[in-house]
């Protein structure tokens, strides 16, 4: 596969009276490969669309240099900086950017009026991206008269019909209601099949970004904090800033004392793992909800603090040392409120403790 868009040490830097300097794009390196479908996750303001607004052509860059197709389109130092228009890019925003003064037809039309194309070749061009995104026979509605649903699809409709080698979605499903949300994605995948562009798609949504990506990448303040595969960021994160990002999370807090694990501030229980850790000392230990074993009578001994059941899992809550933990079990092992039993943790990770100057800079840029 042929690299599509490759970012080298790309950053961006805003100023602004209020906050001074917010780096919100920092020392970026990716490429994605043609065809391929990659996802940006991460919280809101940790630098999603400024870095699709740099690859578009919207915003300039600080440093660093960005390729398309591997043609260089924007480079700092080399003073180089080809327009959005000639970037061969589709693009669809959240708000569904749709001219309300033009009819469907016109809106779709647009970028194609832009780059000059002959009126006949319009009109076929526009009528088959409609054609694509079941929006048939509805050249002369206006914005207004249609759903939610009708007018995203005719933002991807206008994305497609300059045939783009890439297609960058910023958030594009987020004003939708979930059940079209959910077809608008299977749209989405099902234009990509057709066409083969490439797709970088910006969203908050973790099971969305996991639904749909072939990669993704969690970014926070700026910051890349892991590139992979769905299966590879959810099984293995690399901090514990992409395992509370991604699905549910617990955190412990334990003290390690030749190699036995206890909850921070007792010594008179080992907690059973069977992953150990490399180190001693303080640390967090961290699961998920699903990798927890509640048993009778092997294990960590604790006590069930509250029992919930969901649909398709029972939810316990428990105690350990000073921290609460969620465990997910199934309907067959079943606990009482109170009763006593015992934990196994499996696959558990270890890191650090919290990075207190990342929390300050969190404070400082607003964001939790
Ligand atoms: P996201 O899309 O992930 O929510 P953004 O890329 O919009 O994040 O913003 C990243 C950071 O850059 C935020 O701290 C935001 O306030 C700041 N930022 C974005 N655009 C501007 C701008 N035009 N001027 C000043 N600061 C900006
Ligand atoms: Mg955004």
């Amino acid at each position: 596969m042929t690299d599509q868009i490759v970012l080298e040490h790309v950053t961006k830097t805003f100023t602004t009276k209020e906050l001074g300097s917010v780096t919100a794009v920092n020392d970026f390196n990716l490429t994605v490969k043609k065809g391929e479908c990659f996802s940006f996750l991460g919280p809101s303001g940790c630098g999603k669309t400024t870095t699709l607004r740099m690859i578009a052509g919207f915003e300039d860059l600080s440093e660093g240099s960005i390729y398309l197709g591997g043609k260089l389109v924007s480079d700092r130092s080399k003073n180089i900086y080809i327009p959005p228009e000639k970037r061969e890019l589709g693009m669809v925003f959240q708000a569904f950017a749709v001219w309300p003064h033009l009819n469907v037809f016109e809106n779709i039309a647009f970028p194609l009026k832009v780059k000059k194309f002959p009126k006949d070749e319009i009109r076929r061009r526009v009528l088959e991206a409609m054609h694509y995104c079941n929006l048939d026979g509805l050249e002369k509605a206006f914005p207004s008269d249609l759903s939610g649903g009708q007018q995203q699809r005719i933002a991807l409709a206008r994305a497609i019909v300059v045939n783009p080698e890439a297609m960058l979605l910023d958030e594009p499903l987020s004003n939708l209601d979930p059940h079209l949300r959910e077809s608008m994605r299977f749209e989405i995948k099902r234009l990509q099949k057709e066409f083969g562009f490439t797709i970088i798609f910006v969203t908050h949504d973790q099971s969305e970004a996991m639904a749909l990506s072939d990669r993704m990448l969690i970014m926070d303040m700026g910051n890349i904090q892991q590139i992979g595969t769905p299966w590879e960021l959810y099984n293995n994160p690399k901090n514990r800033f992409v395992h509370s990002f991604l699905g549910q999370s617990n955190f412990i807090n334990v003290d390690v004392r030749n190699g036995k694990v206890y909850p921070k501030g007792e010594t008179s229980q080992q907690i059973w793992v069977d992953n150990k850790p490399s180190k001693n000392g303080e640390q967090v230990l961290a699961c998920r909800p699903n990798m927890m074993e509640l048993t009778k009578d092997d294990g960590f001994r604790c006590r069930i603090i509250k029992r919930t059941f969901k649909t398709d899992f029972v939810e316990y809550l428990i105690k350990v040392g000073e921290d609460s933990a969620i465990i997910q079990a199934p309907h067959r092992v079943l606990f009482k409120n109170g009763e006593e039993c015992c934990v196994k943790i499996h696959n558990p990770a270890w890191y650090d403790l919290e990075d207190e100057a990342a929390e300050k800079e969190r404070e400082r840029r607003n964001v939790v």
